[in-house]
């Protein structure tokens, strides 16, 4: 089992009900929740971190932290502030990848965001960057996109129990 989760650490898999819900317990921290989304055949695994003092089932799993990539933004707008409007338009903003050199420079703006599996992914969105330019759409590319239904690009299911089917 540690194979899975790239550890050479003891890893201790516990089924905490009749669903689908599992307590992993890890000798040490490891980096599991920044490097999601993880997935098990292209599902998804939704993880969260605990600790001993709260009951694992109690724990409400309905986001998951996905890395996106916005492309064709010009160089000024490659921000912190443009990222953060960005991220919280498709999700709820967790920070934006500053690359190598911290400056956020590159060739699109890469955005950790909480993303509800409830919700429909976006594909694209309009923006206008400044008064002086037309609203333009940027298309967006989801890293490590697990399965999601394909009739309402939603996370929590796929498309043989989707009610728009
Ligand atoms: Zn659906």
């Amino acid at each position: 089992m540690k194979n899975i989760w790239r550890t050479q650490e003891d890893v201790t898999t516990v089924p905490l009900d009749a669903t689908v819900r599992f307590l992993i317990s890890f000798k040490s921290d490891l980096d599991l929740l920044r490097s999601s989304p993880w997935t098990f055949d292209k599902a998804l695994l939704l993880l969260a971190a605990t600790n001993s003092r709260v009951d694992p089932l109690t724990i409400t799993l309905d986001t998951q932290n996905s890395w996106v990539r916005v492309r064709c933004i010009p160089p000024i707008f490659l921000t912190l502030i443009i990222g953060e409007k960005l991220g919280n338009y498709l999700g709820s903003f967790v920070m934006v990848d500053r690359g190598l050199n911290e400056d956020y420079l590159g060739s699109f703006l890469r955005i950790r965001v909480g993303l509800k599996i409830s919700e429909t992914l976006k594909r694209c969105v309009t923006l206008r960057l400044a008064t002086d330019e037309p609203a333009k759409q940027y298309e967006i590319e989801y890293e490590q996109l697990p399965f999601f239904c394909l009739y309402c690009a939603r996370l929590d299911h796929v498309g043989l129990s989707c009610e728009l089917k």
